[in-house]
């Protein structure tokens, strides 16, 4: 028994945090909560703020009518009954200084919190009433009971923690301080001297230190951007190499474009290319003629006319003789390409199929060995087009559509379907610089910044759901004037049995109050058959209203319709939103977004859609997205399977990110395999960070 735990006290900072002075299992319980499982864990818990002593006022000194920060002592706590204001919790304090009276309206859960000679900090603004006062103030206990606690009188900041249950502020400085005291040794530098130099970073040991025990807020600062600008400098490496390896993927044979299929492509084209479709173009075939292969983002609005640019690319893979597969996330967006492009490939002589999970298996058996011996030039599908036993002839050009829904595993393996096969990603979900540099940057990026014209602006409208009536009125008249509307109601994977319900719901509902037109609906559970044929329906105008979920989300192009209502919008984010929004709009004829809001819903969301009502351009709604709900939300981040940011923060980090990514771009030009002597320390924290995820740089 003793022995384990010599092991554990001798695995330094990975040291379970329970055998920490002063821990023990029970409080190393609450700690886990908050992630702490180590000691290194507790070493790189950064406080939630800094309190600067200095800006604390005495009792004796605060006015009347002003915001003030007290630091004080309790003298007694209780709770008082009121006949109509409920309970109130009432404390006296003091600091030698005066007395002064906090009290809290409506919060039970304040009953218990205060005991005589606890030390607590009280910011909020001062009244009077038979005393000094302050209503509903904002607290921190700092510790129990105290007495003269040294730790705490030493230096004029006082760190703020991220507080557990079980633990006061001061609670949790007493370990660690423990921890500052024995471990801090074990740390060893990750960044190399000329970085900390260049930017007057502390070096790990005195960073670390002084995000505990500062003496002025400006170390505090210094520390945590060290922390942040490393924990970015080793993500913007991994992009690097990775940038790296795909500048150096040979494939078969360069891929020139011949103009056999291209040329009656475009002749059979109902329209030309933009001059922003063919600038994309031009950037893909130059790319494709290399002998390295390409790995290309190419990112455009909802409706920018992606696909074209995309098929365009196919046609030159094969009339060098291999083959091309679109990849698409959901089965309705896979069916949708095949629907649309495939009599048109045929007619220029190019065969292609679809391949879905819905694909029955007699057919797949058959599409497996016409895709096997190139009887099928073009494969259009979903994940289904990864499996094991899919084998192509010669795939030459792979493609993913709305690639943020991949995972990089999926990536990486729809690449294996071919030896080094170009590689083109698109995406209509607008990506902030920020992202662009975490998530892709090892890609080349093009941008199609206009959308084919004749386009009208969507008019978008959040309606109250009093006024339910007038937009039944309003869907009336236009479904009259012979356009078709989508109503979209949410459907979220966690509740999913119920929103189906709901959408089932509201498909009655709209049937019932249309009695004259023909309602469809559509769902993820739908048979594939079954969605076909009412996608199509829909697409043919056989259907006027289609109720939906969010399968439409992706891609869906039906000129035709430009109503859409969305139902609860508060449960979507901007970018989800803008993507819906892009469904409508896709044609010369003015567009409506009517947002139903009820009220009671409204007041979180309610600056998220005002913002949506007002901006149409992706960019600055993404923008937006990032620092209302961070990068997760945006983009799965996770499904990148790049390290999560703890420290850092892609919003207000910008310029550290930025700088982070110079530094690693450059370091990796200048020393591509970290075998330079100077670069010791980076090549053995990279090791150490993700020699676990050693696939992640394998993969494009
Ligand atoms: P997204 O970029 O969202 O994938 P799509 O490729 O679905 O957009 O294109 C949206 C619509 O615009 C389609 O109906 C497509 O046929 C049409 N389109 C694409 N390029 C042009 C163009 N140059 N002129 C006119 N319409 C175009
Ligand atoms: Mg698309």
């Amino acid at each position: 028994m003793s022995n384990i735990k010599n092991n554990q006290y001798t695995a330094g900072l990975k040291t379970d945090i329970q055998y920490l002075k002063g821990i023990g299992p029970k409080r190393a319980a609450y700690l886990k909560k908050i992630g702490v499982e180590t000691i290194e864990d507790l070493l790189f818990l950064v406080p939630r703020r800094y309190l600067d002593r200095t800006e604390i006022k005495s009792i004796g000194e605060i006015k009347v009518d002003t915001e003030a920060t007290v630091f004080v002592k309790v003298l007694a706590a209780g709770v008082k009954k009121t006949k109509n204001k409920g309970d109130v919790v009432r404390i006296i304090v003091t600091d030698q200084t005066g007395i002064l009276e906090a009290i809290w309206f409506n919060r039970p859960d304040l009953k218990n919190k205060f005991h005589i000679n606890q030390q607590i900090i009280l910011s909020g603004r001062i009244s009077y009433y038979t005393r000094k006062q302050m209503v509903n103030p904002f607290y921190e206990i700092i510790e129990e009971n105290s007495q003269n606690h040294p730790y705490l009188y030493t230096g004029s900041i006082i760190p703020i923690y991220p507080l557990t249950e079980g633990f006061t502020n001061w609670g949790i400085r007493r370990p660690i301080q423990n921890a500052v005291d024995n471990y801090l040794n074990y740390l060893t530098e990750t960044l190399p001297l000329s970085v900390l130099n260049k930017y007057a970073f502390p070096d790990i040991k005195t960073a670390i230190k002084n995000l505990h025990f500062p003496q002025t807020l400006a170390d505090t600062q210094k520390a945590k951007q060290r922390l942040v600008y490393e924990e970015f400098f080793y993500l913007e490496l991994i992009l690097a190499l990775r940038r790296l390896a795909n500048t150096q993927q040979k494939k078969i044979c360069p891929l020139v474009e011949k103009g056999t299929l291209t040329k009656k492509f475009l002749a059979q084209l109902p329209f030309t290319l933009t001059p922003g479709q063919q600038k994309v173009l031009v950037e893909i075939k130059n790319d494709m003629a290399q002998e390295l292969s390409m790995n290309r983002l190419l990112q455009g609005d909802v409706g920018s006319g992606k696909t074209v640019i995309a098929i365009y690319a196919m046609l030159i893979a094969i009339e060098n003789g291999f083959q091309a597969a679109l990849m698409a996330p959901t089965e309705i967006l896979a069916e949708q390409h095949f629907l649309v492009w495939h009599k048109k490939l045929r007619d220029i002589g190019v065969t292609s199929c679809l391949l879905t999970g819905s694909t029955k298996a007699r057919e797949k058996k058959k599409l497996l060995a016409d895709i096997e011996d190139n009887t099928i030039n073009v494969v259009f599908g979903t994940h289904a087009l990864i499996e094991e036993n899919i084998k192509f002839y010669k795939l030459g050009l792979a493609i993913i559509d709305e690639q943020h829904r991949f995972g990089v595993m999926q990536r990486a393996k729809l690449l294996n379907k071919g030896i080094n096969p170009d590689f083109l990603v698109m995406t209509a979900t607008p990506i902030p610089r920020t992202l662009q540099m975490t998530l892709y940057g090892d890609l080349d990026i093009s941008i199609l910044s206009e959308k084919p014209p004749g386009r009208k602006k969507v008019i978008t409208k959040l309606v109250n759901e009093k006024n339910r009536e007038k937009v039944y009125n309003f869907i009336d008249q236009k479904i009259q004037e012979g356009r078709q509307v989508y109503i979209v109601c949410p459907l979220i994977e966690e509740s999913e049995k119920l929103d189906l319900k709901a959408a089932i719901k509201t498909y009655e509902e709209i049937k019932g109050i249309f009695p004259q037109y023909k309602v469809g609906l559509i769902h993820g559970r739908l048979k594939s058959a079954e969605r076909i044929t009412t996608m199509e329906a829909f697409r043919q105008h056989q259907i006027d209203i289609l109720v939906t979920t969010t399968v439409i989300e992706v891609g869906v192009d039906i000129v035709n319709a430009t109503v859409m209502v969305i139902e609860h919008p508060e449960r979507f984010g901007l970018a989800q939103l803008h993507q819906l929004r892009g469904r409508i709009g896709r044609g010369s004829e003015v567009a409506y977004c009517l947002l139903i809001v009820s009220e009671n819903r409204l007041s979180t969301a309610i600056e998220r859609l005002k913002y949506f009502e007002k901006n149409d351009d992706g960019f600055n709604l993404a923008e937006k997205d990032l620092e209302l709900r961070g990068p997760g939300q945006l983009l799965g981040t996770r499904q990148h399977g790049l390290p999560d940011l703890k420290f850092a923060n892609l919003h207000d980090d910008k310029n550290l990110l930025f700088k982070a990514r110079d530094d690693a771009f450059e370091l990796i030009r200048y020393d591509p395999t970290l075998t330079k002597p100077e670069h010791r320390e980076i090549r053995e924290t990279f090791m150490r960070k993700f020699k676990n995820r050693m696939y992640l740089l394998r993969v494009g």
